[in-house]
């Protein structure tokens, strides 16, 4: 392969270590099912189209940056779940990943239930017409209009965070002349990430009450005092990205532990527990997600397994993924711009939009993958850097990514995996306009959250 030859200049492993990055993919044309959404594959012009539409006439119809979600690919990976976890055991969708009133029809008409953590998010739910019962509200800080917001509606339950929240929640409901079912939402000390977890983490975190120090027991004792609250169950969240399940099995076990205990002392069976999500997606080729069956029968295992030895009927198990259903559902279409290759160092594609529509790569240098929507290429592949826009040298979509060596400004690309905290963390840095969610079905597009407009930016500017 030439080292410096082609059009868009050196490629950046030139002026690193040997083997310091994998090589290119054997064909950068194809587009690996692991991390497209399902409808996802190219026309017989070499375009990519997802539900039988092209990206050209996409990003004609919605312009670029564009957020492309496959409907039915949403409600395939809802269902999934819903049926994994059958009738007893529920699929709260975590809608801080990507909440519309759309998505929250598909979630209705998929059966499956919502979590919120703002009062925001719970207005959104309500408005599509899921119903308050099938809500779960979350959040380490509700604000008393929040909690009055949601236990008026009538929410299916509220996930208690903190002593002070018990009384505040108790006190509402009182008032309102009603009995809230909550959980309690604990801190195990396991921290899971991706391939890791660690069973002895601090618990030093915002979220959650220690099960350290008897500090979970005592706040279940509060709760069981209180007219006000019906405590349901316990609830556990670990992390994120996690592909390994073991983690989940030592949350589960000190979560049963705890349930054990509460039986021991007060004479009950709390009914549920919630495990929470984080389960990992393929953001590149690399990563080998689990089936939502594969998952469900794994939590079951361990929960029942762990009932058993405690001598505890089973209790109701409930999940919270968000990123694990609508993640892989959506890519991010982009218009490349300038392509500059520095001498000796590396290329820099710039696109159209960033870490405006795209915070993960600066926050948690998440990793994605990224390929030429527009056409195929039978050119090398050159190593670059897809940045946006923004005025900040962290402004970085993919860090390491092959792209042909004649991509040129005017092409379109796609970064797939993008349906999760990407429109949900969007921002207006540099006043940046946030891009529409269109969601493509059956070889129809419609949008379902605009593009932000210039007006919509100064109207909120009073001047
Ligand atoms: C963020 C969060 C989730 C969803 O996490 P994913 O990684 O998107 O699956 C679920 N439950 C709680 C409590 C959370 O904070």
């Amino acid at each position: 392969m030439s080292r410096s030859a082609h059009p868009a200049g050196p490629r950046h492993a030139d002026v690193l270590p040997e083997g310091h990055y994998p090589p290119p993919p054997a064909d950068l044309n194809a587009l690996d099912p692991k991390v497209w959404a399902r409808t996802v594959t190219r026309d017989k012009d070499g375009v990519v189209t997802v539900g039988g539409i092209a990206v050209t006439e996409l990003a004609e119809r919605f312009g670029t940056p564009a957020y492309i979600l496959d409907e039915a690919d949403f409600r395939a990976r809802a269902r999934a779940w819903r049926t994994a976890f059958g009738n007893d055991a529920d699929v709260f969708y975590a809608g801080k990943a990507f909440l519309s009133r759309a998505v929250v029809r598909w979630l209705h008409e998929e059966g499956l239930n919502l979590d919120v953590c703002s009062g925001t998010e719970l207005a959104t739910a309500l408005s599509a017409g899921m119903p308050a019962e099938r809500i779960a509200f979350h959040g380490n800080n509700k604000s008393m209009a929040e909690i009055r917001r949601a236990v008026e509606a009538g929410v299916g339950r509220v996930v208690l965070d903190s002593f002070q929240e018990i009384v505040r929640v108790a006190h509402v409901a009182q008032e309102l002349g009603r009995r809230q079912r909550v959980q309690i939402r604990v801190t195990v000390g396991v921290e899971a990430h991706t391939h890791e977890f660690i069973a002895t983490a601090h618990e030093d975190q915002k979220f959650g009450i220690p099960l350290a120090g008897g500090q979970a027991a005592e706040a279940v004792r509060r709760a069981l005092q209180l007219d006000g609250l019906e405590l349901v169950g316990i609830h556990s969240h670990i992390g994120s990205q996690i592909f390994d399940m073991s983690g989940f099995e030592v949350a589960a076990h000190r979560v049963v532990r705890l349930l054990r205990e509460i039986r021991d002392e007060h004479g009950i069976e709390l009914p549920e527990i919630d495990l929470g999500g984080g389960l990992g997606i393929a953001y590149t080729s690399d990563d080998d997600p689990r089936e939502p069956h594969e998952i469900a029968k794994a939590l079951r295992e361990i929960v029942s397994g762990e009932c058993e030895v405690a001598r505890l009927r089973t209790p109701r198990i409930s999940v919270e993924p968000g990123r694990a259903i609508v993640g892989p559902t959506a890519f991010t279409l982009y218009e490349v711009g300038t392509i500059k290759p520095l001498e000796g160092l590396r290329t820099y594609v710039s696109v159209d939009g960033g870490m405006s529509d795209n915070i993960r790569t600066a926050l948690y240098d998440a990793e994605y993958s990224i390929a030429l929507a527009s056409r195929v290429s039978d050119a090398e592949p050159m190593l670059v850097r897809v940045v946006g826009k923004h005025c900040e040298s962290g402004d970085i979509v993919v860090r390491d990514a092959f792209l042909p060596a004649d991509l040129a400004p005017g092409d379109l690309v796609a970064v797939p995996a993008t349906g999760a905290y990407c429109r949900s963390m969007a921002s207006n840095y540099n006043h940046a306009l946030r891009p529409p969610v269109v969601a493509v079905a059956d070889g129809e597009a419609r949008v379902i959250v605009r593009r932000e407009t210039e007006e919509d930016l100064l109207r909120l500017d009073v001047g």
